[in-house]
């Protein structure tokens, strides 16, 4: 903890850690010393993690990089770091991301960018986004794990960007109580890690039936960790034709095809696949994501949480509201909100949203096909290219960032895990990360598979 400690106070430059909790983390390693000294040290006793700022944090600042809950701490813990610092996990501090979870740079941030370790010619990168900030600390060594949050690609697109590991669950393995949201039905938490043993280690300690949470499953959290033994003999490998889209790089290609050649070679046969309706995933995200954050974010009023703005003598609660929003929600954010009223508005629901929800089912029919002819995981990139300059996509059509999602956003849709590992370097020499997309419930399956492309 003590070695983190230090590790962060000298990376202020990539602005990954947000919020300074090193008291409370001095605590809870003092409290896992005692635990191991008794010997009853669960399974992350005394690790020492970082959280990002979308998980409620008891009397700990967490703001989802929004000046809208500026000044908020809550009265509760989130379910699932409650379960961290059961398993004995250290909370080193909060960790930047994109306001609310909109954005695929971390450039939508109260705190600013956060940076990618990772450079090229000394110029500044973004360590992807939404869970940049989670990325960054973790390949830049300032902690070694931290939790990180996936509606379209949050955990996996920053992990392909970093060289790091993230998985996102299959949609109700861990709990989303605590957790500020952005898009209720495809929101799922999961860890960022250096390996995919660490990941499923981790996993294991967020996962689980939580009663706060309706869409939370009952079913019990297996041996993750146990599950990676290295054979993947007879495993069905799908490669989804529909994924190589005009005017992939070479070298993502390659990248593709070498990590189908690995996964062959350790035993595993290879097979392709069709997804049909793969290129209506993201229209389909981008109405359903904002139609859902727009809902919940209504109840940023300035009357409940953290900032509100100062109103005239004249001024009654409408002003209030409206100033306290205009005030408080970046451009992102507002530019979602406004999205997602238009196709939830009367004239436009059918059109819009129910087209999209349509969408969705035909997309999570695509999946189950695949997956009822014996594939047991799907082998895809996690990103069309290798990180970005700060400034380089923002700032210009936000169509052109919402790009960078295209191989991510697909599976949040049919709500199945997925996982990104770091496979390959680009010519730039920067991390390139290959996705693997599993059956529902099949975590385990998945980490053992993920662990051959290691
Ligand atoms: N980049 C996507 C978005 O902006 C996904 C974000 C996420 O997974 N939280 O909506």
């Amino acid at each position: 903890t003590e070695a983190c400690l230090t590790s962060i106070s000298g990376a202020g430059k990539l602005n990954a850690f947000v919020h300074d909790t090193s008291e409370q983390a001095r605590e809870q390693a003092k409290a896992a010393d005692a635990r191991i000294a008794a010997g009853d040290a669960p399974n992350m006793c005394g690790l020492p993690i970082g959280v990002k700022d979308v998980f409620a944090t008891k009397g700990q600042p967490t703001q989802a990089a929004s000046y809208i809950l500026d000044g908020f701490k809550p009265e509760y813990e989130s379910t699932i770091t409650s379960k961290l610092f059961g398993a004995g996990a250290v909370m080193l501090g909060k960790l930047n991301m994109d306001e609310f979870a909109m954005g695929s740079s971390n450039e939508n941030s109260v705190y600013g960018p956060a940076i990618n370790p990772w450079k090229v010619d000394d110029r500044d990168l973004t360590p992807g986004g939404s869970s940049g900030g989670s990325a960054a600390a973790v390949a830049a060594d300032l902690c070694l794990a931290a939790t990180g949050t996936d509606t379209g690609g949050s955990i996996r697109q920053p992990a392909a960007f970093t060289g790091t590991v993230g998985i996102k669950p299959t949609y109700g393995r861990c709990s989303r109580w605590g957790v500020v949201a952005y898009a209720s039905s495809l929101d799922q938490a999961g860890p960022m890690t250096k390996t995919v043993r660490d990941a499923a280690i981790m996993l294991e300690a967020m996962a689980g039936h939580d009663a706060k949470d309706s869409t939370s499953a009952d079913l019990a959290v297996p041996d993750f960790e146990a599950m990676i033994t290295g054979d993947i003999k007879g495993k069905k490998i799908g490669i989804p034709k529909e994924y190589r889209i005009d005017g992939i790089p070479d070298e993502i290609a390659k990248l593709w095809d070498d990590g189908a050649a690995m996964l062959r070679d350790a035993g595993a046969e290879v097979v392709d696949v069709t997804l049909p309706h793969t290129q209506y995933a993201l229209p389909a995200y981008y109405v359903i994501a904002p139609a859902e954050a727009s809902s919940n974010l209504a109840r940023y009023d300035g009357v409940r949480y953290g900032h509100r703005a100062k109103i005239g003598a004249g001024d009654g609660i409408d002003d209030m509201y409206e100033k306290t929003r205009a005030e408080g929600f970046g451009r992102e954010v507002q530019r979602r909100i406004m999205i997602g009223t238009y196709v939830l508005s009367a004239g436009f629901y059918d059109a819009y949203y129910n087209r999209a929800r349509k969408v969705r089912t035909l997309i999570k029919r695509d999946f189950e096909q695949v997956f009822a002819t014996g594939v047991d995981a799907i082998l895809a990139p996690t990103t069309p290219s290798a990180a970005f300059g700060i400034g380089e996509v923002t700032g210009k059509d936000p169509v052109e960032m919402y790009l960078n999602d295209v191989f991510t956003v697909t599976l949040n849709l049919a709500g199945l895990p997925g996982i990104s590992v770091p496979t390959g370097l680009s010519s730039t020499g920067l991390p390139l990360g290959l996705q693997l997309i599993g059956r529902p419930w099949e975590e385990g399956d998945l980490l053992n598979i993920a662990h051959s492309l290691e």
